[in-house]
């Protein structure tokens, strides 16, 4: 399987300021020596020394995962706001043609999870088809709910592809060609869900908005079978460490709390996922350090590869 992420963010999105820009291209001019920039591929060459703060950024869009299976089934997890950008890339193919179809995952409905879904264009192409999936029993009213014409000028009824909704048990097992994808409820205020892949003897685990902190170490077993052997997990590590305890109950986890169900679960390559938004890319460049600092003291880490999710991430699994 193929994974792409669309939107990183948790909470609201963040778009990159001009001052920040500036501050990058100072930075990047600042570090340059006469050879880096003496040609164009020297530029291009020295880009790629840069830390990813300044050549880059994380990117602002809330949560949205793309997975295309081996059979090439497009699955989309949560709608943040990256899933615009989602669909504008699926219009270039059958999505813009009306012979689309596609399996959506929702996590929960917290905005950042779903407020792209009104801008996402391969559903206001007629022709298109989406599954709709939650264990939620009223996901297709949550969102009716956020296109009330008081909130958005076109209902959801209105965007003509057809969108059918279904409802997964809890810890249900749903396949789709060779894929098997798992749920899983987490610890998070009004109620969150994971979702594991499993596609050709590859696992994908994908859990944002969940609160994993010391009150809850003695619960971690139950989510045993969920994070087991992941090949690759995504977690939501939105705050670091110590605002993980100023923040309790606020519903969210730290990459050190990452790094140890990793490690007990034999995880082996964590993505670090729904960054705050009040985090530049210094400060999301530091929170990956900081991890792979707090990784090199655990003699148990094994194999782990930590890193840090970016828009435009791809993932071949
Ligand atoms: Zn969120
Ligand atoms: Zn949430």
């Amino acid at each position: 399987m193929k994974i792409k992420f669309w939107g990183v963010r948790g909470s609201i999105p963040t778009p990159i300021s001009g001052a920040i820009v500036e501050d990058k291209i100072r930075a990047a001019l600042s570090m340059a020596k006469p050879g880096d920039i003496s040609s164009p591929e020297a530029v291009e060459s020295y880009i790629r020394t840069l830390p990813f703060s300044v050549r880059s950024t994380y990117g602002g869009n809330s949560t949205c995962i793309e997975v295309v299976t081996d059979t090439s089934d497009e699955i989309i997890i949560d709608a943040g706001s990256g899933i615009r950008n989602l669909g504008r890339e699926l219009m270039k193919g059958d999505f813009g043609k009306g012979r689309g179809l596609g399996y959506i995952f929702l996590t929960h409905t917290h905005w950042d999870h779903i407020q792209g879904v009104p801008f996402f264009l391969p559903f206001y192409i007629k022709g298109n088809c989406f599954n709709i999936f939650s264990p939620f029993d009223d996901i297709k009213e949550r969102l009716d709910y956020q296109q009330v014409p008081t909130h958005f000028p076109v209902t959801l009824d209105y965007m003509p592809a057809e969108k059918k909704f279904y409802r997964l048990e809890h810890e249900e097992e749903f396949v789709l060609n060779n894929t098997r994808i798992i749920n899983k409820r987490m610890p998070h205020p009004g109620g969150a869900f994971g979702y594991r892949l499993e596609e050709n003897g590859k696992v994908f685990v994908y859990t944002t908005d969940c609160e994993f902190n010391i009150d809850h170490i003695d619960l971690i077993d139950t989510y045993r079978e969920f994070f087991l052997n992941a090949d690759v997990a995504v977690f939501d590590t939105q705050y670091t460490f110590e605002e993980s305890i100023d923040k309790m109950d606020y519903g969210h986890s730290s990459a050190s709390i990452a790094i140890d169900i990793a490690v007990k679960f034999n995880i082996k390559r964590l993505i670090l996922f729904h960054h705050d938004p009040d985090y530049n890319d210094i400060k999301l460049d530091n929170v990956l350090a900081n991890a792979r600092t707090y990784m090199s003291f655990n003699r148990h880490v094994g194999k782990l590869r930590v890193d840090i999710a970016h828009e435009g991430l791809e993932i071949d699994l």
